[in-house]
């Protein structure tokens, strides 16, 4: 028998109830297909309930494992920022070696050559600016051929680190000396005339004239000479060194170990 719609069951009942006449049998037959009718829509219901329950916690599992692979993404960038910085202080860290390295000699550790001259430059061009003075001193190491080859090499270098460090000590805090060849030191002293830098240079010498040397070989005599100069504004720095090698190579044919100066009129 094919089963009612369910509006046609639904009136069939209502007409039954309504009915005196109707048997009891007709209504309990009309209700237990209702009844079946129903248990099969409950179970029904069940089913698509469960599909439901099954799809959403699926969708929720996929949105977990998306906010998971954004994490992972997001720890990936972390590492990669971090290796990253890292990276860039190292490179950092060797320029400013690099730069040191280029900048300082190898043996006294002082700034070497080409660093003052960019010092020279700067100081020079600073004092042009403001008028201001600016005075050079050109240590020379007295008979240091001699030391060499009497107390050898290695005692030599040891005598050139000990001379860079009392000129390091024997400067004004904003002085710099730095090691101008094999054994000459330039030293730079900012914001001083011919009279202080008469003042430093002899300071200079009697400091070195003190360095203890017995311990590196008996008899070593150790001195230097020095010649200094002011700077002229508007003149090339090359006659201000020219200056102080003149008052330089003075010092060395007054006797050595001393310091003489070279003003304008000097010359
Ligand atoms: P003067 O008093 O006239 O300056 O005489 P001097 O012997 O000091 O000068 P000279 O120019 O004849 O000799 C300098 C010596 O310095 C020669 C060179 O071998 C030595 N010298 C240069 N650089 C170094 C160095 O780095 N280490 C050592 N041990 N010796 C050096
Ligand atoms: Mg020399
Ligand atoms: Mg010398």
């Amino acid at each position: 028998m094919i089963p009612d719609a369910l509006p046609a069951l639904e009136s069939r009942i209502e007409i039954l109830l309504h009915d005196p006449a109707a048997s009891p049998a007709d209504l309990h037959a009309a209700l237990a297909v209702l009844y079946e009718r129903y248990c099969l829509q409950e179970q029904m219901l069940a089913r698509l309930i469960h599909i439901s329950d099954k799809y959403q916690m699926a969708e929720r599992e996929r949105g977990l494992s998306h906010v998971e692979q954004l994490q992972r993404k997001v720890r990936q960038v972390e590492k990669i920022v971090r290796i990253s910085d890292g990276y860039q202080s190292m490179l950092q860290d060797l320029h400013t070696r690099l730069t040191a390295i280029s900048n300082h000699d190898d043996l006294t550790g002082l700034p070497n050559r080409r660093h003052m001259q960019e010092r020279l430059k700067q100081t020079i061009a600073q004092a042009e600016r403001n008028g201001d003075t600016v005075s050079i001193a050109l240590v020379d190491i007295d008979f240091f051929k001699k030391i060499n080859d009497s107390a050898g090499h290695a005692i030599g270098d040891v005598v050139l680190t000990r001379v860079a460090e009392c000129m390091r000590q024997s400067m004004r805090e904003y002085d710099i000396c730095a090691r101008w060849g094999g054994e000459e030191f330039l030293m730079l002293f900012p914001s001083c005339d011919l009279q202080n830098a008469a003042q430093l240079a002899e300071r200079a010498r009697a400091a070195v004239a003190k360095i203890p040397t017995d311990d590196l070989h008996a008899g070593l005599n150790l001195s230097v000479s020095i010649g200094y100069t002011e700077f002229r504004l508007g003149e090339a720095i090359d006659s201000t060194l020219k200056r102080a090698d003149d008052a330089l190579y003075c010092a060395k044919s007054s006797g050595r170990n001393c310091v003489i100066g070279s003003s304008a009129s000097n010359e």
